[in-house]
């Protein structure tokens, strides 16, 4: 697949700029309900997306990106493919969940496509077998319609998974199931279970009170191992009732970036030291931090963002940091 180009960080990008900060300020401003006064919330966020727009952020510690490797397409290998995208072997099966590997931009609002990605994603031009995507909800960092239709056009039999409410315009999927919370799957060996998590999807259209579209995680269950995969979350008291009713968990696949400012967006997104307790109310033996290193929305460089979640797991969860590329099993030796 090709390779997504970063933008220019220039000066004539900065005029532009100028106005897109305040437009993404106040779309964020409108995003931003939290327990908090509304007015602190929107004015917090409103210079977020300020800084954002202006790529104001540090982009200091971006994760490398290698190319896959044989390994990848084994049994039971979990691959990272960028921000929190991966590929998942596991019941047989050959899974994608949140995909975000091209570039392209239609179907994103024009103030969105003025986040800057900074790291690559992999090149999954070598992938051999697609049974099923998941998409844990419709924030286009997470459900990315030129990647879906890419994968359409190579893998039409793969089965797209998606929340009930949201709407992938990705033709080509031959087979597409809207799923509810609390819905279970079968794929030949594979189980998969929906989670429910604290975030919200796109505003619907139209709809008197608004209303988002829903955001789900996915437990993915067989008999060599689990695997439990969380788009956007806050932390939910709800993870506890699902460690105890699916874990323990091989591999818990957790979001660590987004969540500054917590008064803004902390009923949103976890902060680092929050996904490690996300990690553990799920009785998750090892984690993979994903949602960092790829897109500069948030005042914390990559590194601050990883080095945070390192320090909160010191001693209390092991962590696999794989490279953009890199494949961990799902079970290790103990
Ligand atoms: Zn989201
Ligand atoms: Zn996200």
């Amino acid at each position: 697949m090709r390779t997504i180009r970063n933008p220019v960080r220039g000066a004539g990008h900065r005029c532009r700029s100028a106005v897109v900060a305040a437009a993404l300020g106040l779309c964020l401003s409108a995003c931003a309900g939290g327990p908090v006064p509304a007015p602190l919330a929107s004015g917090l966020a409103m210079l977020v997306g300020a800084g954002t727009a202006l790529h104001l952020w540090s982009d200091e510690g971006v994760p490398p990106t290698v190319p896959l490797s044989p390994e990848a397409f084994q049994p039971g290998q979990v691959t990272w493919l960028g921000h929190s995208g991966f590929l998942v072997r596991l019941g047989g099966q050959s899974i994608l969940v949140d995909p975000v590997l091209e570039p392209g931009d239609d179907g994103l609002p024009w103030i969105i496509r003025q986040v800057e990605r900074v790291g690559q994603p992999a090149d999954l031009s070598g992938l051999d077998r697609l049974d099923a995507v998941l998409v844990t909800h419709d924030h286009s960092d997470h459900q990315h319609d030129p990647t879906l239709r890419v994968l359409a056009a190579r893998f039409p039999q793969a089965l797209l998974v998606y929340p009930a409410g949201a709407r992938p315009s990705a033709a080509g999927f031959a087979r597409r199931q809207a799923i509810a919370e609390g819905a279970r799957l079968g794929l030949g060996s594979l189980r998969i279970e929906t989670i429910p998590v604290q975030h919200l999807g796109r505003m619907q259209p139209g709809q008197r009170p608004v209303a988002f579209a829903p955001a789900l995680g996915y437990a993915l269950i067989a008999p060599e191992g689990r695997v439990i995969a969380l788009g956007d979350t806050a932390r939910d008291g709800r993870f506890v009732d699902v460690g105890r009713r699916l874990g323990p968990f091989d591999l818990a696949l957790v979001p660590i970036g987004g969540g500054d400012p917590a008064v803004a967006v902390g009923h949103l997104h976890a902060s680092p030291e929050d996904a490690v307790q996300i990690a553990l109310d799920l009785r998750a033996r090892r984690a993979v931090p994903h949602h960092w290193g790829a897109f500069l929305f948030t005042p914390r460089s990559p590194g601050e963002t990883l080095a945070r979640f390192r320090a909160a797991a010191e001693g209390r969860l092991p962590v696999e940091l794989p490279p953009v590329g890199g494949s961990v099993p799902i079970r290790r030796a103990r």
